[in-house]
Formats: C-alpha cells, structure tokens, sequence
C-alpha cells in the first residue's frame, strides 16, 4: 500500500492547487469510504488507509487500493 512519490509530487488539491501530503485515515473514516467504494470494486474489498491532505484548505482525498480520488465530492474537510 503505497502511492509513488513522483504521483505525490504532481497531486494537487483540485480546489486550491496546492500540494496534498499523506496522512493516515481514521479507522472510521477508512471504513465509510471502503463501504462507498465497495460497489465499484465489484466485489473485491478496497484498501482504505490513508489520505492525502491540502496543505492550505486542509481537506483529506482518501486513497482507495493505491488509487488517489482527486474529487472535492469525496473529501473529508479536517479542522
Ligand atoms: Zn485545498
């Protein structure tokens, strides 16, 4: 489970345009966007463990079995 630095350096949030780290998800979060995702894994369990979070806006796009979902629609906004 790991996303490639050279992807994480081109990664931007798509609504500031700024640099997005990883950050671990909480075990509930993991298991709501697993759940979300299931369906369209077509039956194969995603991995759900980590994010990555806008530096500036502090949102967190979870990353679904290596697969970084760049959408504001699936971001969790952090405090
Ligand atoms: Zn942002």
């Amino acid at each position: 489970m790991a996303v490639d630095a050279e992807l994480l350096e081109i990664l931007a949030c798509p609504l500031c345009k700024q640099e997005v780290k990883l950050v671990p998800l909480t075990p509930a979060r993991a298991t709501a966007v697993r759940d979300k995702f299931r369906e369209k894994f077509r039956g194969e369990e995603p991995v759900v463990e980590q994010g990555l979070q806008c530096v500036k806006c502090g949102r967190v796009y979870p990353i679904v079995s290596d697969i970084p979902v760049m959408l504001v629609e699936e971001a969790f906004e952090e405090a």
